[in-house]
């Protein structure tokens, strides 16, 4: 999980950023609205922690502009003690929760947690299309160019994890982490056993998506044409 924090105070951006690395998410970090925009927009983030007061853009204004060219992404604001209208003003630049400093740092991260359970939920109901491919995580079925691939259940499960990242590299532990859960044993190649059970059906569907090997990190789901190399 990757989280942008956008936050000029060095001191809470530094507490905020250790709590999250120690709780295994990945932070980027950007002391200004500006770039935090252009980041926000430019990269595929989890979710978006957005101080109030910046400097430059407002967080306000890094919002409302956010949510012009992503609907989906959760944002939680860093909002001023008792500033009411920050709040109110925040939620309607598109903002999905917000919490007042100085907080606990426990609270941020119950309220990351619901955000992301609530972003993840109602994207795992989204059909995915990328290329040929088509997957309905809710009939649980997937298909390329209409004909149904079969896949047994984690088979299926990592496909939809591919689909949903097209053209990214993905390290097997995001890949174990994300869907095979953390009780899962690293030191075993079952990714690369399964990601070779899905290739094989994507051969077998004669579909042109393809799950390329990159080398020394793990894996990108190419949708047309790929090079598996
Ligand atoms: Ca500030």
């Amino acid at each position: 999980m990757r989280i942008l924090l956008v936050e000029d105070e060095r001191r809470v951006a530094s507490f905020v950023r250790q709590g999250l690395e120690e709780e295994g998410y990945a932070v980027d970090w950007v002391p200004e609205g500006r770039r935090g925009l252009e980041r926000a927009l430019g990269e595929p983030f989890d979710l978006i922690l957005l101080d109030v007061r910046l400097p430059d853009l407002s967080g306000i204004e890094v919002c409302r502009q956010l949510r012009l060219h992503d609907p989906d992404v959760p944002v939680l604001m860093l909002t001023a003690l008792d500033a009411v209208e920050d709040k109110v003003t925040g939620l309607r630049a598109g903002a999905d929760d917000y919490l007042p400093k100085p907080f606990a740092f426990d609270e941020l991260l119950a309220r990351i947690e619901a955000l992301l359970r609530r972003t993840r939920t109602s994207q795992e109901r989204r059909p995915l299309e990328a290329g040929p491919l088509t997957l309905d995580p809710v009939a649980r079925r997937c298909t390329c160019d209409g004909t149904d691939m079969n896949l047994t259940p984690k088979e299926f499960d990592l496909l939809a994890y591919f689909l949903a990242r097209p053209g990214q590299a993905l390290t097997r532990d995001d890949i174990h982490r994300d869907v095979w859960g953390h009780d899962f044993d690293r030191g075993t190649n079952l990714i690369d056993v399964y990601v070779g059970y899905v290739r094989h059906k994507l051969d077998d569907a004669g579909c042109t998506a393809q799950i390329e090997t990159v080398r020394g990190v793990g894996y990108r789901f190419v949708p047309e044409g790929g090079e598996r190399s």
